[in-house]
């Protein structure tokens, strides 16, 4: 294909390139502005416009000389030029590769001789090869990013030959001058294309590996860009809904965490629950949960304590003048304050081991009154916060049978809440209020665990300072808080609970009591309460007695209360009915009707007929101290016994013991020795509703069996208590005081006690005393004597 023997010979002006090389097969544009250069392409115009473009060894070097030349050039043509202030902007054409010779001369531009360099062309199987190898390959960079003019790429990839393809490539790869200059000198194409292929996939790997960290950095780049664009976004959609309510609320519970006083780690917790508060979307259900649970937290009085000023002489003046009587009890509570007061001034000595000390100081420190309903608890309760200037709150605990009611339920529960002890404290506002938990006695337990030990543990001095709470989850510290439990019995209360309280026991008032109770404090209670001016109704003293006598019989004030209340209420209406007339009322027993309606307890028991078979007994239940009738009827049958109305185990064993106490006694009593085969015996308590326990009926059961087979009547205006044995002793019994005040208030003028209980009789009061008379037994055959009617 080629003639080596005679290569072609030029004569053509040079141009030196600095750092380029005008391949042949390829097209450029390039600018001259050095004067040989230019003086050497207007030279070439009269010469068929070809030069020799040569590049230079050193591109840096300004005005070259032969030697600074390369020798091996191509031959080109200027296709087209532009002279523009004395440069040249030239399109340009590699011809043919031109060795150079001799110089022939170097002004005013360089003039040399050279010689056509044919190469070799190889067509083999490997050549192929490389050529369609660097043919992909080019069109993976040109997609990669690699910049080409558009022409170039497309005579390349319409179809080329190897040696065009090998001089194209030159051109274009990214290599330095000299490996370009290299490329030109080889001779071999396939050496050529082998070189090509390195550099190309070389080029192909920086092309990758740039790709991919720029698409990392695009990535990264995008997110920031996205998250910053959609915050953008919301502030815009909320500012349009005029919704930014949600971050104006949570800077103010933010600030309302900072103010409300809480210790360290609650304050911790609360702003974890804030932040988190925060990140929930408005309509994320758990919102309104995770609110209440810091309004919780905010609204406690984590440090909002009333000053502890316990004035012994203060708070007894306030004491007396809240409650009539109940000297006992006063005297009681008066001491219990006079404590508190010296262990406070030790407390505050000893304030860095104060918490150390609570753990030591073992005293039952709780006060638990005991006694029946409106006896006056809640009320003392209410002076003793007045008189010591603390707030006061109650809570009942009736009913409670679970844990979670005292301790409240954990903050997975939906609808939790706190239980009622930090409940109390919540409405409180105060960390050491008066808290009254009432009813303890009605405090149960089941399968949902005991909530006596939860309450143990807030009321234990040893332990409640930390108090935990499922809802809250942080402790809350309960020793400053004074508590007060109240109950109607002790029985019911659990031991461990029980070893824990200073019990205080109201007995329930007598008659005379009563009467100064309603005359000096609830008939001047209601009448304000009812919005009556002074002096407008007067009540004579009978009429108060007559409605403690008539209307109600309890062991406490309550109905009395609700009598006066309801009577207060007649006058008001009347009052409003006649204008504004200034009639006085007068409250006389005669005129007792017209304003509380018929009598409520017409006759006293003492004006009831003595019976067969019925006995009157004493009981103490939970309403205080009460009578009960016993009734036994005897019918044909085989001996059985029957017991009704509702009786305890213990006081159906009380009921056997007292027949058999009978069976065995027949002789005196003057029966056949079998007389109870033929019949059966039924022992009724009436008000069956009631349920009735305990021992103490023995006495009152047995009397009335032996009056039903007798057949002499018993006394009943004769009350009796006592526990007997099958021999007929007579035990001590409890609740002495309470029963006899509720006997002498049904009118009962004689009591059966059994001796050991002579005692009891210094506590009950002397208005009650002195109208009653004792006898003391040791035996049920001295009771007989007593309460049986003689024969007549
Ligand atoms: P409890 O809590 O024992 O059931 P309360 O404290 O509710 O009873 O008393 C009922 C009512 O009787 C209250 O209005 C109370 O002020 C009044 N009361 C009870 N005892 C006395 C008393 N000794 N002096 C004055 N008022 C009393």
């Amino acid at each position: 294909m080629t003639d080596t023997l005679q290569p072609k010979e030029y004569l053509l002006p040079v141009v030196p390139i600095r750092d380029g090389i005008v391949f042949p097969n390829t097209e450029m544009i390039l600018t001259f502005g050095r004067q040989r250069s230019v003086a050497s392409i207007e030279a070439a115009q009269n010469t068929g416009k070809k030069v020799l473009f040569v590049m230079q060894r050193n591109q840096n070097i300004n005005d070259p000389v032969p030697s600074d030349l390369h020798t091996i050039g191509v031959m080109g043509e200027v296709v087209q030029m532009l002279k523009n202030e004395g440069e040249i902007n030239a399109l340009v054409r590699g011809l043919v590769k031109v060795e150079i010779g001799t110089y022939e001369a170097v002004e005013p531009f360089f003039v040399a001789r050279g010689y056509e360099r044919l190469d070799t062309v190889e067509d083999d199987d490997e050549s192929k090869a490389f050529f369609n190898h660097l043919t992909t390959q080019l069109r993976l960079a040109v997609k990669l990013g690699k910049t080409i003019d558009f022409l170039t790429f497309m005579n390349i990839m319409s179809g080329t030959i190897p040696l065009t393809l090998s001089y194209q490539l030159a051109s274009i790869l990214d290599i330095k001058p000299s490996e370009r200059q290299e490329l030109l000198e080889m001779n071999s194409v396939k050496e050529r294309l082998v070189k090509e292929t390195f550099y190309l996939s070389r080029e192909v790997k920086v092309l990758e590996l740039e790709q991919s960290i720029a698409s990392k950095t695009q990535a990264k780049f995008d997110k920031n860009i996205k998250e910053q664009v959609l915050r953008e976004r919301i502030k815009t959609i909320e500012k349009e809904l005029g919704d930014n309510d949600e971050n104006k609320e949570i800077k103010e519970l933010a600030d309302k965490i900072k103010k409300a006083g809480m210790p360290e780690d609650v304050r911790k917790k609360a702003e974890k629950e804030l932040s988190r508060l925060a990140q929930m979307s408005q309509y994320n259900p758990e919102t309104s949960y995770v609110r209440t649970y810091l309004d919780t937290l905010i609204e406690l009085p984590w440090s909002i304590a009333t000053p502890n000023n316990v004035q012994i002489k203060d708070a007894e003046k306030i004491l007396n003048q809240d409650h009539y009587g109940l000297v006992k009890i006063k005297e009681r509570i008066l001491e219990y304050l006079a404590v508190l007061k010296l262990k406070n001034i030790e407390a505050k000595v000893e304030e860095k081991e104060k918490k150390e000390k609570k753990g030591h100081k073992s005293s039952p420190t709780i006060l638990c009154f005991v006694g029946p309903p409106g006896v006056g608890k809640t009320s003392i309760g209410k002076s003793i916060a007045r008189s010591i200037g603390r707030k006061f709150v109650k809570m009942s605990l009736g009913g409670i049978r679970d844990e979670a009611e005292i301790r409240g339920h954990r903050r997975t529960y939906v609808g939790a809440l706190p239980g009622r002890i930090i409940q109390g404290i919540k409405q409180a506002g105060t960390k050491n209020p008066v808290f009254m938990l009432d009813e303890i006695d009605k405090v149960g337990a089941d399968f949902r665990g005991d909530p006596s030990s939860a309450l143990l543990e807030a009321l234990d001095p040893e332990q409640n300072y930390a108090f935990s709470d499922h809802y809250l989850d942080v402790p809350f510290d309960l020793s400053d808080v004074f508590f007060i439990t109240t109950c109607n019995i002790l029985d019911t209360i659990p031991p461990a609970l029980r070893d824990r309280l200073e019990i205080i026991h109201f007995p329930g008032y007598t008659e005379v009591e009563k009467f100064h109770i309603g005359k000096d404090y609830l008939l001047e209670k209601q009448q304000s309460a009812h919005g009556i001016p002074e002096k407008v109704v007067a009540f004579t003293d009978t009429a108060i007695m007559e409605i403690i006598r008539r209307y109600t019989r309890e062991a406490g004030v309550r109905n009395l209360e609700r009598e006066i209340a309801g009577l207060y209420r007649k006058v008001a209406r009347k009052i409003a009915d006649n204008g504004k007339s200034k009639k006085a009322f007068h409250i006389t027993p005669t005129n007792l009707h017209t304003y509380l309606g018929p009598q409520k307890f017409t006759s006293m028991l003492a004006e009831k007929k003595d019976e067969v078979g019925m006995s009157t007994g004493m009981a103490w239940t939970e309403a205080g101290g009460e009578i009960l009738f016993i009734e036994v009827a005897l019918m044909p049958g085989k001996g059985a016994l029957t017991l009704t109305g509702q009786l305890g185990d213990v006081m159906k064993e009380s009921a056997t013991a007292a027949m058999s106490y009978v069976r065995s006694k027949y002789k005196t009593f003057g029966l056949p020795e079998k007389f109870f085969q033929k019949v059966d015996v039924h022992v009724h308590v009436p008000e069956g509703a009631v349920p009735k326990d305990g021992p103490s009926a023995g006495a009152a059961i047995a009397t009335a069996i032996v009056s039903a087979f007798t057949k002499i009547p018993v006394k009943r205006a004769m009350a009796m208590t006592g526990e007997i044995t099958l021999r007929g002793r007579v035990l001590e019994i409890g609740g002495v005081k309470e029963k006899v005040i509720a006997a002498h208030r049904a009118g009962i003028r004689m009591v059966i006690l059994p001796k050991s209980n002579k005692k009891d009789l210094e506590d009950i009061p002397k208005d009650v005393t002195k109208d009653l008379k004792f006898h003391f037994v040791e035996h049920m055959d001295e009771v007989l004597k007593i309460a049986l009617k003689a024969r007549s």
